[in-house]
Protein backbone atom coordinates (compact mmCIF):
# COMPACT_ATOMS: atom_id res chain seq x y z
CA UNK A 1 0.00 0.00 0.00
CA UNK A 2 1.09 3.50 -0.73
CA UNK A 3 1.92 5.40 2.13
CA UNK A 4 -0.13 8.13 2.94
CA UNK A 5 1.29 11.41 1.89
CA UNK A 6 0.95 14.27 4.68
CA UNK A 7 1.75 17.73 4.96
CA UNK A 8 3.03 19.42 8.38
CA UNK A 9 1.09 22.74 8.30
CA UNK A 10 2.33 25.21 11.58
CA UNK A 11 6.07 24.36 11.83
CA UNK A 12 6.14 25.40 15.81
CA UNK A 13 7.20 24.04 18.79
CA UNK A 14 4.49 20.40 18.67
CA UNK A 15 5.29 19.86 14.80
CA UNK A 16 8.87 20.12 15.48
CA UNK A 17 9.14 18.18 18.68
CA UNK A 18 6.49 15.23 18.27
CA UNK A 19 4.79 15.03 14.74
CA UNK A 20 7.61 14.98 12.35
CA UNK A 21 9.47 12.67 14.10
CA UNK A 22 6.06 10.23 14.55
CA UNK A 23 5.74 10.55 11.01
CA UNK A 24 9.16 9.65 10.46
CA UNK A 25 8.87 6.64 12.05
CA UNK A 26 5.45 5.55 10.56
CA UNK A 27 5.93 3.86 7.50
CA UNK A 28 2.08 4.42 6.65
CA UNK A 29 2.99 8.20 5.86
CA UNK A 30 5.66 9.90 3.65
CA UNK A 31 6.09 14.01 4.30
CA UNK A 32 5.01 15.62 1.48
CA UNK A 33 5.69 18.94 2.15
CA UNK A 34 5.36 21.58 5.46
CA UNK A 35 3.36 25.07 5.25
CA UNK A 36 4.29 27.72 7.47
CA UNK A 37 4.21 31.82 7.06
CA UNK A 38 7.41 32.44 8.56
CA UNK A 39 9.45 29.23 8.61
CA UNK A 40 12.15 27.95 6.15
CA UNK A 41 10.99 24.24 6.75
CA UNK A 42 13.39 20.69 6.95
CA UNK A 43 16.06 19.99 4.24
CA UNK A 44 14.74 17.91 1.35
CA UNK A 45 10.98 18.38 1.88
CA UNK A 46 9.26 21.35 -0.16
CA UNK A 47 8.24 23.82 2.10
CA UNK A 48 5.48 26.50 1.39
CA UNK A 49 4.09 29.51 2.80
CA UNK A 50 0.44 28.94 2.89
CA UNK A 51 -1.96 26.01 2.59
CA UNK A 52 -3.51 28.14 -0.45
CA UNK A 53 -0.22 27.73 -2.41
CA UNK A 54 0.33 23.62 -1.76
CA UNK A 55 -3.02 23.10 -2.71
CA UNK A 56 -2.32 25.14 -5.61
CA UNK A 57 0.98 24.36 -7.18
CA UNK A 58 1.63 21.62 -5.33
CA UNK A 59 3.48 18.74 -4.44
CA UNK A 60 -0.22 16.50 -4.33
CA UNK A 61 -0.91 15.73 -0.22
CA UNK A 62 -3.94 12.96 0.75
CA UNK A 63 -3.81 14.49 4.26
CA UNK A 64 -2.43 17.47 6.67
CA UNK A 65 -1.53 17.64 10.11
CA UNK A 66 -2.87 21.16 11.38
CA UNK A 67 -0.68 22.44 14.41
CA UNK A 68 -1.54 25.74 13.72
CA UNK A 69 -2.54 28.39 17.08
CA UNK A 70 -6.72 26.80 17.26
CA UNK A 71 -7.78 30.01 15.90
CA UNK A 72 -6.63 30.05 12.35
CA UNK A 73 -7.28 26.10 12.11
CA UNK A 74 -11.34 26.22 11.27
CA UNK A 75 -10.14 27.74 7.65
CA UNK A 76 -7.17 25.98 6.94
CA UNK A 77 -9.09 22.81 7.81
CA UNK A 78 -12.19 23.86 5.45
CA UNK A 79 -9.83 24.34 2.80
CA UNK A 80 -8.59 20.81 2.78
CA UNK A 81 -11.69 19.00 3.54
CA UNK A 82 -13.19 20.82 0.13
CA UNK A 83 -10.47 19.17 -1.71
CA UNK A 84 -11.25 15.84 0.00
CA UNK A 85 -7.60 16.11 1.65
CA UNK A 86 -7.82 13.94 5.28
CA UNK A 87 -7.67 16.09 8.55
CA UNK A 88 -5.53 15.63 11.68
CA UNK A 89 -6.38 18.39 14.00
CA UNK A 90 -4.32 19.36 16.96
CA UNK A 91 -5.72 19.85 20.04
CA UNK A 92 -8.43 21.47 20.64
CA UNK A 93 -9.71 20.42 17.50
CA UNK A 94 -11.00 24.50 17.13
CA UNK A 95 -11.48 27.74 18.61
CA UNK A 96 -15.48 26.99 19.09
CA UNK A 97 -17.84 24.23 19.05
CA UNK A 98 -19.58 25.01 16.50
CA UNK A 99 -16.90 25.10 13.52
CA UNK A 100 -15.66 21.55 15.05
CA UNK A 101 -18.93 20.82 14.36
CA UNK A 102 -19.73 22.53 10.84
CA UNK A 103 -15.86 20.71 9.71
CA UNK A 104 -17.45 16.90 10.53
CA UNK A 105 -20.61 17.54 8.39
CA UNK A 106 -17.81 19.12 5.61
CA UNK A 107 -15.35 16.22 5.76
CA UNK A 108 -18.62 13.65 6.24
CA UNK A 109 -19.88 15.28 2.76
CA UNK A 110 -16.62 15.06 1.55
CA UNK A 111 -15.97 11.66 2.06
CA UNK A 112 -12.15 13.02 3.69
CA UNK A 113 -11.60 11.71 7.21
CA UNK A 114 -11.22 14.11 10.05
CA UNK A 115 -9.16 13.30 13.12
CA UNK A 116 -9.34 15.61 16.55
CA UNK A 117 -6.33 14.34 17.81
CA UNK A 118 -6.39 14.55 21.82
CA UNK A 119 -2.82 13.44 22.59
CA UNK A 120 -2.45 12.71 26.17
CA UNK A 121 -5.54 9.63 25.35
CA UNK A 122 -2.18 8.23 23.76
CA UNK A 123 -0.19 8.58 27.75
CA UNK A 124 0.47 5.10 28.37
CA UNK A 125 -0.81 5.17 31.89
CA UNK A 126 -4.71 5.81 30.28
CA UNK A 127 -5.78 3.18 28.64
CA UNK A 128 -4.90 0.85 31.46
CA UNK A 129 -6.63 3.29 33.63
CA UNK A 130 -9.42 2.95 31.74
CA UNK A 131 -9.80 -0.47 31.76
CA UNK A 132 -8.81 -0.90 35.61
CA UNK A 133 -11.78 2.21 36.31
CA UNK A 134 -14.70 0.27 33.93
CA UNK A 135 -16.19 -1.87 36.79
CA UNK A 136 -14.73 0.46 39.74
CA UNK A 137 -17.38 2.22 42.00
CA UNK A 138 -15.67 6.07 42.32
CA UNK A 139 -15.81 8.38 45.18
CA UNK A 140 -13.87 11.04 44.11
CA UNK A 141 -11.84 12.64 41.26
CA UNK A 142 -8.83 15.06 42.14
CA UNK A 143 -7.31 16.86 38.87
CA UNK A 144 -4.07 18.82 39.54
CA UNK A 145 -2.55 20.52 36.06
CA UNK A 146 0.34 23.44 37.87
CA UNK A 147 2.43 24.09 35.35
CA UNK A 148 5.08 27.42 34.83
CA UNK A 149 3.83 29.25 31.58
CA UNK A 150 6.93 30.41 31.19
CA UNK A 151 8.65 27.35 30.57
CA UNK A 152 6.07 25.77 28.43
CA UNK A 153 4.70 28.82 26.72
CA UNK A 154 7.22 31.23 25.98
CA UNK A 155 6.56 33.87 23.58
CA UNK A 156 2.66 32.56 22.28
CA UNK A 157 0.87 35.31 22.30
CA UNK A 158 -1.86 33.45 20.75
CA UNK A 159 -2.60 31.23 23.54
CA UNK A 160 -3.58 34.50 25.62
CA UNK A 161 -6.10 35.98 22.94
CA UNK A 162 -9.41 34.83 22.49
CA UNK A 163 -9.42 31.20 21.35
CA UNK A 164 -6.11 30.40 22.70
CA UNK A 165 -7.77 28.92 26.47
CA UNK A 166 -5.27 30.06 28.37
CA UNK A 167 -4.37 27.86 31.44
CA UNK A 168 -7.18 25.77 29.67
CA UNK A 169 -4.66 25.03 26.87
CA UNK A 170 -3.11 22.63 29.20
CA UNK A 171 -6.03 21.74 31.29
CA UNK A 172 -7.73 20.69 28.20
CA UNK A 173 -5.43 17.93 28.17
CA UNK A 174 -6.84 16.44 31.69
CA UNK A 175 -10.01 17.04 30.47
CA UNK A 176 -9.43 14.87 27.63
CA UNK A 177 -8.04 11.96 29.69
CA UNK A 178 -11.00 12.14 32.65
CA UNK A 179 -13.84 11.98 29.99
CA UNK A 180 -11.72 9.16 28.30
CA UNK A 181 -11.21 7.03 31.91
CA UNK A 182 -14.28 7.37 33.99
CA UNK A 183 -17.06 5.11 33.79
CA UNK A 184 -19.64 8.14 33.44
CA UNK A 185 -20.08 11.51 31.58
CA UNK A 186 -19.32 14.37 33.97
CA UNK A 187 -20.23 18.34 33.97
CA UNK A 188 -19.65 21.65 36.02
CA UNK A 189 -21.05 22.69 39.03
CA UNK A 190 -19.47 25.84 39.55
CA UNK A 191 -15.79 27.72 39.26
CA UNK A 192 -13.41 30.77 39.50
CA UNK A 193 -11.48 32.05 36.45
CA UNK A 194 -8.94 34.03 37.33
CA UNK A 195 -7.87 36.46 34.39
CA UNK A 196 -4.76 39.12 34.38
CA UNK A 197 -6.30 42.09 34.06
CA UNK A 198 -3.74 42.70 30.72
CA UNK A 199 -4.91 39.31 29.31
CA UNK A 200 -7.86 37.81 27.47
CA UNK A 201 -7.26 34.47 28.70
CA UNK A 202 -7.63 32.78 32.11
CA UNK A 203 -4.21 32.24 34.23
CA UNK A 204 -5.75 29.70 36.77
CA UNK A 205 -9.16 28.06 37.31
CA UNK A 206 -10.65 26.20 40.06
CA UNK A 207 -13.75 24.01 39.20
CA UNK A 208 -15.81 21.44 40.86
CA UNK A 209 -17.66 19.18 38.37
CA UNK A 210 -19.88 16.22 39.35
CA UNK A 211 -20.78 13.35 37.04
CA UNK A 212 -24.37 11.81 36.92
CA UNK A 213 -24.23 10.01 39.88
CA UNK A 214 -23.26 12.91 42.08
CA UNK A 215 -19.60 11.82 42.35
CA UNK A 216 -17.50 14.91 42.72
CA UNK A 217 -14.53 15.57 40.45
CA UNK A 218 -12.41 18.89 41.29
CA UNK A 219 -9.59 20.57 39.27
CA UNK A 220 -7.36 22.91 40.16
CA UNK A 221 -5.23 24.35 37.04
CA UNK A 222 -2.42 27.12 37.83
CA UNK A 223 0.08 28.53 34.94
CA UNK A 224 1.99 30.18 37.50
CA UNK A 225 3.70 26.88 39.52
CA UNK A 226 7.56 27.55 39.90
CA UNK A 227 9.33 24.62 41.16
CA UNK A 228 7.96 20.88 40.86
CA UNK A 229 5.06 20.75 38.18
CA UNK A 230 1.88 18.99 38.41
CA UNK A 231 -0.06 16.91 35.84
CA UNK A 232 -1.82 14.61 38.17
CA UNK A 233 -5.74 12.76 38.48
CA UNK A 234 -6.03 10.81 41.49
CA UNK A 235 -9.59 8.98 41.70
CA UNK A 236 -10.90 7.44 44.71
CA UNK A 237 -12.65 4.21 44.24
CA UNK A 238 -14.26 1.33 46.38
CA UNK A 239 -11.03 -1.05 45.34
CA UNK A 240 -8.41 1.92 46.50
CA UNK A 241 -6.69 4.64 44.66
CA UNK A 242 -5.83 5.18 40.94
CA UNK A 243 -3.80 8.07 40.54
CA UNK A 244 -1.89 8.98 36.79
CA UNK A 245 1.20 11.49 37.20
CA UNK A 246 2.90 13.02 34.40
CA UNK A 247 0.17 14.37 32.08
CA UNK A 248 -1.01 10.38 32.06
CA UNK A 249 2.82 8.57 31.29
CA UNK A 250 3.06 7.00 35.07
CA UNK A 251 -0.09 4.70 36.14
CA UNK A 252 -0.21 4.46 39.89
CA UNK A 253 -2.84 1.47 40.78
CA UNK A 254 -2.87 -0.26 44.83
CA UNK A 255 -0.54 -3.36 43.29
CA UNK A 256 1.75 -0.71 42.12
CA UNK A 257 3.46 1.76 39.88
CA UNK A 258 3.91 1.38 36.04
CA UNK A 259 5.71 3.90 33.74
CA UNK A 260 6.59 3.14 29.84
CA UNK A 261 8.13 4.83 26.95
CA UNK A 262 6.09 7.66 25.14
CA UNK A 263 4.23 6.96 22.63
CA UNK A 264 1.48 9.48 22.76
CA UNK A 265 1.94 10.94 18.72
CA UNK A 266 2.94 7.40 17.42
CA UNK A 267 -0.49 6.48 19.11
CA UNK A 268 -2.19 9.21 17.25
CA UNK A 269 -0.35 8.73 13.54
CA UNK A 270 -1.48 5.13 14.07
CA UNK A 271 -5.34 6.04 14.67
CA UNK A 272 -5.11 8.82 12.01
CA UNK A 273 -3.94 5.78 9.36
CA UNK A 274 -6.25 3.33 10.18
CA UNK A 275 -9.04 6.16 10.10
CA UNK A 276 -7.52 7.40 6.35
CA UNK A 277 -7.50 3.49 5.17
CA UNK A 278 -11.06 2.59 6.75
CA UNK A 279 -13.23 5.61 5.56
CA UNK A 280 -13.89 7.23 8.92
CA UNK A 281 -13.65 10.14 11.44
CA UNK A 282 -12.69 10.70 15.22
CA UNK A 283 -14.33 13.80 16.21
CA UNK A 284 -14.79 13.49 20.06
CA UNK A 285 -15.54 17.55 21.42
CA UNK A 286 -16.32 16.44 24.77
CA UNK A 287 -13.08 17.83 26.34
CA UNK A 288 -14.26 21.47 24.71
CA UNK A 289 -17.44 21.28 25.85
CA UNK A 290 -16.48 21.16 29.28
CA UNK A 291 -13.88 24.40 28.79
CA UNK A 292 -16.82 25.96 26.69
CA UNK A 293 -18.80 25.05 29.96
CA UNK A 294 -16.20 26.85 32.28
CA UNK A 295 -16.31 29.89 30.42
CA UNK A 296 -20.17 29.68 30.75
CA UNK A 297 -21.03 29.21 34.13
CA UNK A 298 -17.55 30.43 36.38
CA UNK A 299 -17.07 33.14 38.01
CA UNK A 300 -14.52 35.98 37.20
CA UNK A 301 -11.88 37.35 39.02
CA UNK A 302 -9.07 39.78 37.89
CA UNK A 303 -5.47 39.13 39.06
CA UNK A 304 -2.45 41.04 38.63
CA UNK A 305 -1.54 41.71 34.87
CA UNK A 306 1.21 38.52 33.55
CA UNK A 307 4.46 39.76 31.84
CA UNK A 308 6.63 37.30 30.47
P1 LIG B 1 3.57 27.47 18.28
O1 LIG B 1 4.94 27.05 18.71
O2 LIG B 1 3.16 28.88 18.48
O3 LIG B 1 3.45 27.09 16.74
C1 LIG B 1 2.34 27.39 15.94
C2 LIG B 1 2.83 27.62 14.53
O4 LIG B 1 1.69 27.81 13.68
C3 LIG B 1 3.69 28.87 14.39
O5 LIG B 1 5.04 28.47 14.26
C4 LIG B 1 3.16 29.54 13.12
O6 LIG B 1 4.14 29.57 12.11
C5 LIG B 1 2.12 28.58 12.59
N1 LIG B 1 0.99 29.25 11.95
C6 LIG B 1 0.21 30.24 12.43
N2 LIG B 1 -0.75 30.57 11.54
C7 LIG B 1 -0.56 29.76 10.47
C8 LIG B 1 -1.23 29.60 9.22
N3 LIG B 1 -2.30 30.34 8.90
N4 LIG B 1 -0.75 28.67 8.36
C9 LIG B 1 0.30 27.92 8.67
N5 LIG B 1 0.97 28.00 9.84
C10 LIG B 1 0.54 28.93 10.72
O7 LIG B 1 2.46 26.58 18.98
P2 LIG B 1 2.56 25.06 19.46
O8 LIG B 1 3.01 25.00 20.86
O9 LIG B 1 3.28 24.25 18.45
O10 LIG B 1 1.01 24.69 19.50
C11 LIG B 1 0.24 24.56 18.32
C12 LIG B 1 -1.00 23.73 18.66
O11 LIG B 1 -0.57 22.45 19.16
C13 LIG B 1 -1.86 24.36 19.77
O12 LIG B 1 -3.21 24.14 19.53
C14 LIG B 1 -1.43 23.60 21.02
O13 LIG B 1 -2.48 23.52 21.99
C15 LIG B 1 -1.12 22.23 20.45
N6 LIG B 1 -0.16 21.46 21.25
C16 LIG B 1 0.98 22.03 21.73
C17 LIG B 1 1.84 21.29 22.55
C18 LIG B 1 3.13 21.85 23.10
O14 LIG B 1 3.76 21.19 23.95
N7 LIG B 1 3.60 23.00 22.65
C19 LIG B 1 1.52 19.97 22.88
C20 LIG B 1 0.40 19.40 22.30
C21 LIG B 1 -0.44 20.15 21.51
P3 LIG B 1 5.16 30.74 11.75
O15 LIG B 1 6.11 30.77 12.91
O16 LIG B 1 5.78 30.27 10.49
O17 LIG B 1 4.34 32.00 11.64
Amino acid sequence: MDPIRIAVVGMGKIARDQHLPAIAGDTAFSLAATVSPHDKGIDGVPHLESLEDLLAKGPAVDAVALCTPPQVRYDLAKMALTRGVHVFLEKPPGATLSEVDALTERARRAGASLFAAWHSRFAAGVAPARAWLADRHVTSVAIVWREDVRVWHPGQAWIWEPGGLGVFDPGINALSIATHILPRPFFLRRGVLQRPENRSAPIAADLVFCDTAGTKITMDLDWRQTGPQSWDITVETDAGTLKLSRGGSVLTLPSGTEHSEDREYAGLYARFATLIRTGRSDVDTSPLKLVADAFLRAKREIVEPFNE
